[in-house]
């Protein structure tokens, strides 16, 4: 019933087809050429408009005004089911999202038109991201942001000739780079620094994070992580720590981007690090490698790396891992200065860097059977963290201004 009364109001409006000729984008007159029909889903039902045709002689284009003024130029969807395919589509698999999308509002959209257009928004969302800064005051006196790497599968057919990790050289994944802004003002019972909720942003790409010494420009994620430190207002902060995995492009980029800060290994990656070679040494599920374990976690805990060190190079000429680790170690040892970093009352683990990588990344990309092509994958992580970082509605905003600025 809403759905005939708002298709009767729109219809009978002919006002679109006031002018004879338009301008057409490619700067020719397009002309006057009829009324013509499409269907549109919105949250009452489908409704067909009947919408004044402009057709350009020049280009061989054509367009209809309303679509513009109505937001639904080159889609079928309403602006208010756009909408819910994003929110829904930035949480869910395509098929899940179509199905809350029926089950919640009654509205039919195919998993497939849910991917296109929870796509298309992502790619808006991305050269969104690009543009619009916004700075913000810091939100807090001290700050953190933190850097992560995860592989995403990728389609075979766009990895042709890459290399990686596969026992032929092969690659399946490409490297998702996250990066992630937080404050941790608040203390736990023991006191010790916790992430505020609502604090945590994320903005992630497939981007490489290499930038040669030839090249003038920062890397692709260096930029983005700079952008990011902008929005929060991390580059305006008293106190600036910068968390990561002992990756050294973390490193790099944060010599580069942020001197000054305090770099930090994250705890709870290190003490990882620890675990897995208790596991190659003594095997997994060993108690004797659990206890060497525990050991090594104390030591690090209590800032004792000249005996975590030694306790690496009796192994490092017999294990490999062991070996590897003791690099890590040593190349790290500043990062590792735990109870001096508790002193200062810094945010040292936590695993917000890894917590972050698996919420904004793994739980909507790495699920099984899901093969994605760089630019879907892409997409659908500016999505994601758009929505997750409290930013989705800002956009959104922007975006409809924009419409009907278009169509004005
Ligand atoms: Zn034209």
């Amino acid at each position: 019933m809403a759905a005939r009364v708002v298709e009767r109001r729109l219809n009978a409006d002919t006002s679109d087809q006031a002018a004879p000729t338009l301008r057409c984008g490619c700067g020719k007159d397009a002309h006057y050429a009829g009324r013509r029909r499409k269907t549109i889903t919105t949250v009452l039902g489908d409704i067909t408009l009947e919408r004044a045709y402009y057709h350009c002689e020049a280009c061989k284009a054509g367009f209809c005004p309303r679509d513009r003024a109505l937001g639904v130029e080159g889609t079928s969807l309403s602006p208010a089911v756009t909408r819910m395919v994003g929110l829904t589509a930035a949480m869910v698999s395509f098929a899940e999202s179509s199905e809350l999308m029926h089950e919640l509002a009654g509205v039919p959209v195919g998993a497939k038109q849910v991917e296109r257009t929870a796509e298309g928004l992502g790619r808006e969302i991305a050269q969104d991201e690009r543009t619009v800064i916004n700075p913000e005051p810091p939100a807090a006196p001290t700050m953190c942001l933190g850097m992560d790497g995860t592989g995403v599968p990728i389609r075979a057919s766009e990895l042709y000739g890459r290399h990686g990790k596969q026992p032929d050289g092969s690659a399946k994944t490409r490297e998702v780079k996250l990066v992630t802004v937080w404050t941790a003002e608040g203390r736990d019972l023991e006191g010790l620094p916790v992430r505020d909720r609502g604090s945590v942003t994320y903005s992630a790409a497939i981007e490489s994070a290499a930038s040669r010494d030839t090249e003038e420009a920062l890397s692709a994620f260096a930029q983005r992580a700079d952008r990011e430190a902008q929005r929060r207002g991390f580059d305006q902060v008293k106190r600036r720590v910068v968390l990561g995995d002992g990756a050294p492009w973390i490193w790099n980029l944060a010599d580069e981007l942020f001197p000054g800060a305090i770099q930090v290994v994250d705890l709870f990656h290190a003490k990882q690090h620890l675990s897995d070679v208790a596991k190659a040494i003594y095997g997994p599920g060993n108690a004797l490698g659990r206890q060497w374990a525990r050991q090594r976690h104390a030591e690090l805990d209590e800032g004792k790396l000249d005996a975590l060190l030694g306790a690496m190079r009796r192994h490092s000429g017999t294990n490999d891992e062991a070996r590897k680790c003791l690099d890590y170690i040593t190349r790290n040892q500043a990062r590792m200065r735990y109870p001096e970093f508790r002193a200062q009352e810094l945010c040292v683990s936590s695993g917000v860097v890894e917590a972050g990588c698996k919420l904004a990344i793994c739980t909507r990309l790495k699920r099984a059977g899901m093969h994605w092509t760089v630019a879907g994958a892409d997409a659908i992580i500016a999505l994601r963290c758009c929505k997750l970082s409290g930013r989705f509605e800002d956009f959104w905003e922007r975006r409809s201004a924009g419409a009907s600025a278009g169509a004005a």
